[in-house]
């Protein structure tokens, strides 16, 4: 089966979910969730042409694949990613700043050589595909070549990508630090090739304030006004306020800006397309001024917890209107299942005394972070023409998920057991644009 035959068919029978709506925060979401249990999901040309009921199945001019018995859902979407650190995932015993001294420098060092980059991105493309995930915003390194081998790596399989460069001029080893000029350069040149080309589009990246001179971020916002108009406007993705260590050291680099957050604005970072990794300590003037930009939040619970950062507050953002968008934020994260993210999320959540229902767990690693990436024409459910992004899972998985499926009395709680339960190994298919890349027996 290929993209490029655009008769091709393919009907997927399987208990299909997908969000019509953002399905709130109870556990009663009629309206907004769509089960079709053995219902029939209809893919032409690589996109969704039909979700039907299992009593309306399509005639025999549509080749079928059987998966009754899994679940279907559109593939899982990672706002925030660093392909290079799966070197470095689960790396012992240090907090954010030490970590980054410790581990990943080094390991970013790595991809300056362009064949390290080529096999880095496919290895990580082909994780994410493993996991479920098949729709990504993500952190190259410093090198241009980083990039560069991620965009052409997710054309040739015909993944939706968000990348770029990463920018740092300080603050960093002598190896891994560009300057404004050349960086402003190499950006320039991956724009023009890559950005709007296919499902791949520009994230303009400053690893975060403390490696970017003020000269280096208001070189970052011109790139941003500068192309602001060209397919929708580039994207930018950076770190904001993650440990209380870190916030105190960007106060003292820049000691006239009112917060870590106000950093980026003064320097026009904060538009609809950017997204923010973690925000623990904002304040409420932040928030306010993210929702007046609308900006995102990529919730990285995982990661918070490895590094010992914080406890995000979803309730305290979501009373301000900010779009929060959960992220697995590997290698800080320890694992690039979504699944495991939710799971994470749910307890920090809890120790907060907030809940995380199945349903809004679910909607926002789908079609809640295409709203928050603009993408919500494409990515995130099965309306008629999105691109047929899709995994199957395993409804079960060994003992206890069997038994905890069988006890199951409602849908929510069988879909809150299985987000808590189920992780990478329950996948058995993922689908991008209605091609089959990854399956197992
Ligand atoms: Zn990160």
């Amino acid at each position: 089966m290929t993209a490029n035959n655009p008769a091709q068919r393919l009907a997927l029978c399987g208990d299909i979910l997908h969000f019509l709506r953002d399905p709130g925060w109870g556990e009663d979401a009629t309206d907004a969730v769509h089960f079709e249990p053995d219902g029939w999901l209809l893919i032409e040309a690589g996109r969704v042409h039909a979700v039907r009921a299992a009593s309306d199945p399509p005639d025999a001019s549509w080749p079928r694949q059987d998966w009754r018995g899994h679940l279907l859902l559109p593939g899982f979407i990672d706002p925030h990613v660093h392909a290079p650190q799966l070197d470095v995932i689960a790396s012992y015993g240090a907090a954010l700043l030490d970590w980054l001294e410790r581990y990943t420098f080094p390991a970013e060092a790595r991809y300056a050589d362009p064949e390290q980059s080529r096999q880095g991105a496919e290895r990580f493309l082909h994780a994410l595909l493993e996991h479920g995930t098949t729709a990504a915003m993500v952190f190259a390194t410093v090198h241009k070549t980083s990039s560069e081998a991620l965009f052409a790596a997710a054309q040739r399989l015909g993944m939706r990508l968000i990348t770029g460069k990463v920018l740092m001029d300080r603050n960093c080893p002598a190896n891994l630090r560009d300057d404004v000029a050349q960086a402003e350069a190499d950006c320039e040149d991956l724009i023009a090739r890559w950005h709007g080309v296919d499902r791949l589009a520009y994230a303009v990246t400053p690893r975060f304030a403390a490696t970017s001179s003020p000269e280096q971020l208001a070189m970052a916002g011109g790139l941003l006004q500068r192309h602001a108009q060209r397919a929708g406007g580039l994207y930018m993705q950076t770190h904001v306020a993650e440990n209380r260590d870190e916030v105190r050291w960007i106060a003292g680099l820049f000691p006239d800006s009112r917060s870590y957050l106000d950093v980026y604005d003064r320097h026009g970072l904060l538009t609809r397309r950017s997204m923010l990794a973690h925000g623990i300590w904002l304040d409420d003037t932040d928030r306010a001024r993210m929702a007046q930009v609308g900006s995102s939040i990529a919730f990285s619970p995982s990661s918070n917890l490895f590094l010992g950062s914080g406890l995000f507050d979803w309730a305290q953002a979501e009373s301000a209107r900010v779009g929060v968008a959960p992220a697995s934020d590997v290698g800080g994260g320890t694992s690039l299942c979504q699944l495991r993210t939710l799971t994470d999320g749910y307890k920090v959540l809890a120790l907060q005394g907030q809940r995380l229902t199945a349903w809004q767990g679910l909607y926002a690693v789908t079609r809640g972070a295409a709203r928050a990436l603009e993408l919500e024409h494409e990515i995130g459910h099965f309306a008629p023409g999105t691109l047929a992004d899709v995994v199957v899972w395993r409804w079960a998985m060994g003992t206890v998920q069997h038994r905890r499926q069988d006890m199951a009395r409602s849908l929510h709680e069988r879909l809150f057991a299985w987000m808590l339960l189920a992780d990478e190994r329950n996948v058995a298919a993922t689908y991008v644009q209605g091609r089959l890349l990854y399956s197992t027996p």
